[in-house]
């Protein structure tokens, strides 16, 4: 059994299982075995009574005080117990589990464990498992992954199908030489998917991220470095010079430039008018008005008579960019000729835009993916642009720059890493940095609060649409059965609706559901036909719609506090005032005051590291802190020491061996054209 073994093969995955499967863009054993944990359950020691607090999951050791009391409710069996302690005494509730009378008789002694929750002065821990003293100690001492799941699949299931596939799979050989791990302190490959799967303990999950993480670092780098070779400084084939388009949008515009955007729009004509090729990537936060500059220099591109094309990672942010720059085309007059290109489109569609894009009639392309196909051919692309570039692999920049004749390339990123880092992945970068906010902006005033707040939350949202401004509202998950004891889109939006005015419109959106759909529901947003949207992360690229001017979060607390400003940047770009309710589950001291620091700063590099500053190795799991860069498990900022570290393993070995033709280097040449071969994007292995 290898990588590429369909998981239908692996004993105990049946049909239904596979489709369940399917929803996770499983289809492989690969894939299975790199369907790493979210994190890792542990039993914590089990806390008095008197000491828990609502809102927490957690153990008590207690004895049944009274015979338990039963009702039944419509079809609904209810068992209440009231156990006690030392300290105190509680109502343990369980649904639909009548026998359970029997077993916890008055006087029995367990452990019960689960979400506690206050009803009214009270605390009730509902549908709590239940362990004799004996068997909960023994757990205590376990690790129990947790993996991102859909509804009808349980963690039993996933990790009983990653065991059968260890079981008989066939490990590729190593790329690296055992001296090479050795040295830089990694273990092998196979032992660290075992460990990641079915760990011993904290220590030796941390080992294992270590070398799962450091692979995807290092392949990434290494085809940086390949890349940048032949990428650094390649003479100017399209110097253009600015014409008075730009000038005359400029002064038509209903804002002026800031500062800095006016210094990068510099920086970039600079560049296109030079004898060498532009290679920038735009750094600027969220709102930071990054857009407009590189309009600009399309227009500049256009006005040249040469094709420059616009990429973005989601469809949603593609069309989003089109109809607004169609709408400027027509209101300033400007001399684009735009066209749309992206995945959903019809054949027939796609067949119009690759003839005008072919025959010059289209000079500005926008789209996904979708501009990179083979079927795409361009007249004379000087100019290509990534947006969110983050979201994007390094092949896939470089294979649309491959479309023209060595075009220039601008891409652009609200990434705020600090300038070291942003050498290490944009090597092969200049850099313009947009540091400041247009001065039109309110800044955005942000609470963070417990769920009891959620009745206030909503009479604040019900009145902000009154005054006809829009709500994002955001879910870390997008259907029940995910995860228990977390939010989801789809349950939360029924919610809504039955909370809300009849009038609000309450929609949803999440990144499972189809291409076509989801741009429906964002131009619905976008043009005000949807009031409230619950949303997962999805939202958090690129989205500008000014009039939102709620941003309310729920279950903050999973969230890492970069993705956190990410999400926040999607309100208070426009006039009005703007407000960030951050809703955390889990009342913890420490919970409520890392999200405090989204308070104090608006910087997002700094946000991120306070973050991490508060945290320990263990915690980190589960909480991914960029949201960008997508790698399968590794975090620029959490695992920054150990970017760092494969960073010094490429520029090392590419020192002795440039062309990666020894012996021991051999295999990694073969990987790299393997993974070429196959387009595979490194980010994702
Ligand atoms: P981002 O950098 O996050 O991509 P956008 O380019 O989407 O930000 O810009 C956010 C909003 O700010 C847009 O509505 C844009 O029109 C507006 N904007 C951009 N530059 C300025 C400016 N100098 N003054 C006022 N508003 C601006
Ligand atoms: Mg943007």
């Amino acid at each position: 059994m290898n990588q590429n073994t369909p998981i239908t093969e692996v004993k105990g995955i049946g049909e239904k299982t596979a489709k369940l499967f399917a929803k996770l863009d499983i289809y492989h054993v690969g894939e299975l075995l790199s369907h790493y944990p979210k994190d890792y359950e542990t039993y914590a020691p089990p806390i008095p009574i008197a000491q828990i607090k609502p809102g927490e999951l957690c153990a008590v050791r207690a004895f049944v005080s009274a015979i338990p009391n039963q009702k039944r409710i419509r079809n609904l069996d209810i068992l209440n117990v009231v156990i006690k302690d030392d300290s105190g005494a509680m109502q343990v509730t369980f649904f639909n589990m009548p026998f359970l009378k029997k077993v916890l008789k008055p006087g029995a002694c367990y452990v019960f464990r689960g979400l506690v929750q206050s009803r009214g002065n009270a605390k009730v821990m509902e549908q709590a498992k239940y362990f004799t003293i004996d068997e909960y100690y023994k757990q205590m001492n376990v690790l129990m992954p947790r993996y991102s799941l859909t509804k009808g699949l349980t963690n039993k299931t996933v990790q009983k199908a990653v065991r059968q596939a260890l079981s008989v799979y066939t490990f590729e050989k190593e790329c690296f030489s055992q001296d090479f791990l050795q040295k830089q302190g990694l273990m092998s490959r196979k032992d660290a998917i075992q460990e990641t799967h079915f760990p011993e303990n904290m220590q030796g999950v941390l080992q294992a991220r270590k070398r799962i993480v450091f692979d995807e670092f290092f392949f990434f780098l290494l085809m940086l470095q390949k890349n940048k070779e032949v990428s650094s400084a390649l003479p100017n084939a399209y110097q253009m010079f600015e014409t008075a388009d730009t000038v005359r949008f400029l002064e038509q515009l209903p804002f002026s430039l800031t500062k800095a955007q006016k210094k990068v729009w510099g920086e970039i004509r600079d560049d296109m008018g030079s004898s060498y090729c532009m290679n920038r990537l735009i750094q600027g936060d969220v709102g930071s008005g990054k857009t407009i500059v590189a309009v600009l220099a399309l227009l500049m591109c256009a006005a040249n008579g040469y094709q420059g094309a616009l990429m973005a990672p989601t469809e949603v942010l593609a069309m989003q960019h089109f109809e607004n720059i169609t709408r400027d085309t027509q209101q300033y007059g400007l001399a684009f000729r735009p066209v749309l290109l992206v995945g959903s489109m019809t054949a027939k569609e796609k067949r119009a835009a690759y003839e005008k894009i072919a025959d010059g009639e289209a000079n500005l392309i926008i789209g996904t993916h979708a501009l990179i196909q083979n079927k795409v051919e361009y007249k004379n692309l000087a100019l290509v642009v990534t947006d969110e570039q983050h979201r994007f692999g390094v092949r896939q920049r470089e294979m649309l720059a491959e479309k023209g004749n060595q075009p220039h390339v601008l891409v652009m990123s609200a990434t705020p890493i600090p300038r070291t880092l942003a050498i290490i992945l944009y090597g092969d970068l200049h850099i313009s940095v947009i540091n400041e906010l247009p001065a039109n902006r309110l800044p955005i005033k942000n609470c963070v609060v417990n769920t009891a707040y959620r009745p206030k939350a909503y009479a604040f949202i019900a009145d902000q649409v009154a005054q006809g401004r829009q709500v994002y509202v955001i879910c870390p998950m997008v259907e029940e059965g995910e995860q228990e004891d977390v939010e989801n889109v789809v349950e939360y939006t029924a919610k809504l609706k039955s909370i809300l005015p009849s009038n609000v419109q309450t929609a949803y959106l999440h990144g499972k559901m189809r291409p076509a759909d989801k741009n429906r529901v964002m131009e619905e947003f976008a043009a005000h036909n949807i009031d409230v949207l619950v949303s997962t992360t999805v939202i958090e690229v690129g989205i500008n719609v000014p009039n939102a001017t709620v941003m309310m979060v729920e279950n903050a607390e999973r969230f890492g506090l970069a993705q956190l400003h990410q999400l926040r940047g999607r309100v208070g770009r426009g006039a009005h005032q703007s407000y960030c309710i951050f809703v955390s589950a889990n009342e913890k001291k420490e919970s409520m005051e890392r999200l405090q620091i989204l308070n104090q700063s608006n910087d997002g590099f700094f946000i991120a590291s306070e973050d991490l500053k508060l945290r320990g190795p263990g915690e980190l799991f589960g909480v991914r802190q960029s949201g960008e860069l997508s790698f399968r498990m590794g975090d620029i900022y959490t695992d920054a020491a150990i970017l760092q570290q494969a960073s010094e393993a490429v520029e090392m070995i590419l020192r002795k061996d440039q062309n990666l033709e020894s012996e021991e280097y051999k295999p990694l040449r073969e990987y790299l054209l393997k993974a070429d071969e196959n387009m595979v994007d490194f980010r994702s292995i």
